[in-house]
């Protein structure tokens, strides 16, 4: 801030003045809270459960609290106390405080450590109700005691930060500034610890009120990244008290983020809560919004006042916006409450802020002298507690009052102590290095939220890359699947087409082979034709001597079927003369007749055959040479009963007959040759016996196995008597 800076408005800076207030009041809660552990992480005993419940049910707790230290077997016996003192000092019970304390310091049970804590319990205790005395030397000195007492550590530090928030209450900021750093020093060397991160917190306060912001922020930064490091989640008292810092340096938008963060931070029905939401309040009316601002001044009014305990900050503050919005008198008539109250409480700082208001009041009422007295007395006040924050919006106020009163010199004077402070308190450097620390602050907390959405993207990335895998190897199956269907469709395919064309080649076989049978068949058709022509004679239709000579091979093969067998050898008379007679043709026409005749007589399985030119075999089967006669009998009856007629003539026809049965003796085998060429001599024997007649030959006395009988003549066998001639 610059003497020239159009932000010292009388709004501003009346404003600013009650911010500092407010800032104050909340760092006197803060020491109350530090003493609840003796650990710097919870150990979640009995004490740390009955701590929990406090703020829930603080009777229940305290009496569990009580009971723990009252129990003479409880190893936590020690914790308890410390726990219980801190918890005693923060509200109701607290009066009980001083003889407990005593009680137990002298119980003899305490750790040098647990001793420093609750001591510095009692002296917190005195902070919350302002009742540190004006001379605290004894105090300091006990105080000293039981830090050296205690091992390096928090009970070292406890009682030196304690008297630091002593001196705080009353508004001698350099010494507790001094304390704060003395306790500080403690853990130099060592990691970050609860208490260490609080005492930074109160240390920040300290330097804001010297009017040393940079150096404020930082040590409130340092105090929430301790925090962080801790992984405690976000207190109201540092949150609360970033939320003055904000106010002092003007940035209304973060103050009230802040503050409103505290709230949200803070418990329901707390001391704290309220001064949140005047800080909150300050902050809108900061930003010009009036109204909104009336309603949280009044809120906290409010909550103040439901907990019995008014507080003087939103009190002045309503009374500032009764000035603001013309209510001059009623302003007034508020801050003079506020400022017995403030002499009363040894409160350099909110007596400070009442004079300055009430300077303001008179100004706007006119009556500038009346203004310069209040205005003037703020400033002593200021001065001797070395309020720079207030100080600096003071001096604009105190030197445009001397001016309007025409005390120029003595404005000049101001005006000289004014620029030497502000130029101290905002020196380029310092504003610098106040944006420096917000805005590490600032990239801190970017970075650990980067960290998170990196952790989530990675998680994320894992996710996706998983779920890529999975997609892979499904599609990998698919495609696995898919080949496999189309490899076993292909290969139906080719089944099927291999089925059809084995069917249709089956089938193609099967027509060749009805082809190739029918040809075969054909054939043998053909050759039964061609075979039955060539045994056939083609002038009679009987077989031929070539039917004969097959069939005698074929019986000679199988000489057991087709016996007993006749052979009958016809030979027709004088043929020659019909030739001669009646020419070649008619004689043609004789043999066909003569082939008719024969076929008349024959019976069934007999044969035929034309043997020569006009000479026929008949192979009666099944008869013996007894049925012979009658058989010879019967063709040359049909000879004479069908004479031939031809050309007008008719013509008689005879034959000599001859014959001899197959199977002549038992003991040889029946021979057919045999028995034509008997026959055929038997028919020679009919012509010398005159024509038209038969002759036969029937067994006589057998042949000697040895005689080969094709070699013999049927004269030779008939002389032999092996066969005997028989005649009609
Ligand atoms: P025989 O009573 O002594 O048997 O007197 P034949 O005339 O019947 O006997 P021969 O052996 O002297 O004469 C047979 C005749 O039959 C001779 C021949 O011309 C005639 N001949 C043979 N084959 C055929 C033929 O196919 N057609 C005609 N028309 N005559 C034939
Ligand atoms: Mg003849
Ligand atoms: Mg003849």
């Amino acid at each position: 801030m610059t003497p020239n800076q159009p932000a010292l408005t009388a709004s501003t800076r009346w404003l600013n003045a009650w911010a500092c207030a407010a800032l104050a009041v909340c760092v006197l809660a803060a020491p109350s809270v530090l003493c609840a552990s003796t650990a710097p992480a919870p150990s979640n005993d009995v004490v740390d459960e009955a701590v929990t419940q406090l703020d829930a049910d603080r009777a229940t707790a305290l009496a569990q609290l009580r009971a723990l230290w009252a129990d003479p077997a409880q190893p936590l016996r020690g914790k308890a106390a410390v726990a219980l003192s801190s918890a005693l000092g923060k509200g109701e019970g607290r009066d009980t405080l001083p003889a407990l304390v005593t009680e137990m310091l002298d119980s003899g049970v305490l750790t040098p450590t647990e001793r420093a804590l609750v001591f510095s319990n009692r002296l917190s205790a005195l902070s919350e109700q302002r009742q540190w005395p004006e001379d605290d030397a004894a105090l300091r000195a006990e105080a000293e005691a039981f830090s050296n007492a205690a091992p390096a550590g928090d009970g070292r530090a406890a009682p030196l930060d304690a008297i630091g928030a002593g001196l705080l209450s009353r508004g001698k900021f350099p010494e507790a500034e001094q304390w704060f750093r003395k306790a500080l020093s403690v853990y130099e060397g060592s990691g970050p610890t609860r208490r260490r991160s609080d005492y930074l917190r109160n240390l920040g306060v300290a330097l804001a009120q010297e009017g040393k912001l940079d150096q404020s922020l930082e040590a409130m930064l340092d105090s929430q990244s301790m925090r962080e490091a801790l992984g405690l989640p976000d207190s109201h008292l540092l949150l609360g008290n970033l939320a003055g810092l904000h106010l002092y340096m003007e940035r209304w938008d973060r103050a009230l983020a802040l503050a409103e963060r505290a709230i949200a931070a803070s418990p329901p029905d707390s001391a704290s809560r309220t001064k949140y939401i005047n800080n909150a309040g300050s902050a809108l009316f900061g930003l010009g919004r009036i109204d909104e601002a009336r309603v949280r001044f009044e809120e906290s009014l409010a909550l103040a006042e439901r907990l019995g305990a008014p507080s003087l900050s939103p009190l002045n503050n309503l009374a500032f916006a009764l000035l603001k919005q013309g209510d001059t008198r009623e302003a007034m008539r508020r801050f003079e409450q506020i400022e017995a109250i403030a002499t009363q409480n040894h409160d350099l700082a909110l007596l400070g802020v009442a004079k300055k208001n009430l300077g303001e009041s008179w100004i706007a009422l006119g009556d500038r002298r009346r203004a310069d007295t209040f205005l003037q007395a703020a400033r002593d006040i200021y001065k001797e507690s070395d309020n720079r924050p207030k100080a600096v919006e003071l001096y604009p106020v105190l030197i445009d009052n001397l001016e309007a009163l025409g005390r120029h010199a003595e404005a000049l004077q101001r005006m000289r102590e004014f620029k030497a402070l502000n130029d101290e308190m905002n020196s380029v450097a310092s504003n610098e290095r106040i944006a420096g620390l917000e805005a590490n602050a600032e990239l801190r907390h970017k970075e650990s939220e980067l960290a998170i959405q990196k952790a989530g993207l990675a998680a994320q990335q894992a996710d996706i890359e998983r779920l890529q895998a999975q997609e892979v190897s499904e599609r990998l199956k698919r495609q696995l699947l898919i080949g496999a269907i189309v490899a076993l469709a292909l290969i139906l395919m080719l089944l099927a087409r291999h089925v059809r064309l084995r069917a249709r080649a089956h089938n193609e076989l099967l027509r060749k082979n009805g082809e190739i049978d029918a040809h075969l068949r054909d054939l043998e058709r053909l050759n039964d034709v061609v075979r039955k022509q060539s045994e056939e004679d083609a002038l009679t239709g009987l077989y031929n001597r070539r039917h004969l000579q097959a069939l005698l091979s074929h019986r000679s093969a199988h000489p057991d079927m087709g016996y007993p067998l006749l052979a009958i050898v016809a030979d027709l008379d004088h043929f020659k003369r019909i030739n001669d007679a009646f020419g070649h043709p008619v004689g043609d026409k004789a043999l066909q007749h003569v082939a008719g005749v024969l076929r008349r007589c024959q019976r069934d399985g007999d044969e035929l055959i034309r043997w020569g030119g006009e000479e026929f075999i008949w192979l009666c089967r099944g008869a013996s040479e007894a049925q012979a006669p009658a058989l010879c009998a019967r063709l040359q009856q049909a000879l004479a009963d069908h004479p031939l007629e031809i050309d007008g003539h008719t013509i008689t026809l005879t034959v000599s007959l001859g014959f001899a049965p197959a199977s002549l003796w038992p003991g040889r085998e029946p021979d057919v040759d045999l028995a034509i060429r008997l026959a055929d001599q038997a028919a020679y024997c009919a012509k010398a016996a005159g024509r038209n007649t038969w002759t036969g030959y029937s067994a006589g006395i057998e042949p000697p196995a040895d005689v080969d009988l094709a070699r013999c003549t049927a004269e030779t066998m008939e002389q032999q008597g092996w066969v005997r001639r028989v005649a009609a």
